[in-house]
């Protein structure tokens, strides 16, 4: 994949996000960089996502400077860059103010583990990280500090983030992430969910680690099957 790509990629994870409600007008904000670049490209503040070209987006370094692009970044940037400091395995990161998401985070509640899929992409629960102002370094810092050992967490009264080794990776955490918000609050509803043991917990985690997806083929069937 090329920068173009890349870019590409960011404006149709917006395009995603605001034709599938998981933000509204320019609400939220997408990073993305290539795997082991020091650098990453954001969105724009204040754009609509359907207007977002990509001489717009924003590319910026591991120390916080604009390296590149015309516009002004999202007012979020540091709370991306936290997050490309921390983890150098990530390399797309989505911020959205999805409904569920933004309800649980305005009760300031961390969402238990007590869906499968829950279990399967976090290994607990989803959690709150405390609240500060949107665009402040206090707030990137609450997410980052969240974020350090899982790939997603809610904003206390704002929203949600979803990280990935990818971008696509990362929308399908955000995606994950409001799912799981909304079966909460459905469970919520009908008398709360029942929660897992941490002993459920660890088999799940324990199966899944063994026996979850398709086996890395060996280098030569690779070439072979090619
Ligand atoms: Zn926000």
């Amino acid at each position: 994949m090329d920068e173009l790509e890349l870019k590409g990629q960011i404006i149709e994870v917006g395009l995603t996000l605001i034709n599938t409600g998981l933000v509204e007008g320019t609400g939220g904000n997408i990073s993305a960089r290539l795997p082991g670049a020091q650098w990453f490209y954001i969105t724009p503040s204040g754009m609509p996502y359907h207007e977002i070209e990509p001489d717009d987006l924003v590319k910026v370094d591991l120390q916080g400077k604009i390296i590149e692009g015309k516009r002004k970044p999202s007012i979020e940037k540091d709370l991306h860059l936290g997050i490309y400091q921390e983890r150098e395995e990530i390399n797309g990161v989505v911020h959205t103010h999805s409904l569920y998401s933004s309800a649980v985070a305005a009760c300031r509640r961390n969402i238990p583990p007590f869906l499968d899929s829950i279990v399967a992409a976090f290994g607990g629960p989803i959690e709150v990280a405390d609240y500060a102002r949107p665009g402040s370094r206090e707030l990137a810092e609450n997410a980052r500090s969240k974020l350090a050992v899982k790939n997603g967490v809610l904003l206390a009264n704002h929203g949600a983030i979803g990280i990935g080794c990818t971008l696509a990776k990362a929308l399908e955490t955000a995606q994950l992430i409001e799912k799981a918000a909304k079966t909460f609050i459905f469970a919520s509803v009908l008398g709360g969910p029942i929660p897992l043991s941490s002993a459920e917990i660890a088999d799940e985690l324990n199966f899944l680690a063994k026996n979850y997806g398709q086996k890395k083929l060996s280098l030569q069937q690779d070439s072979e099957n090619r």
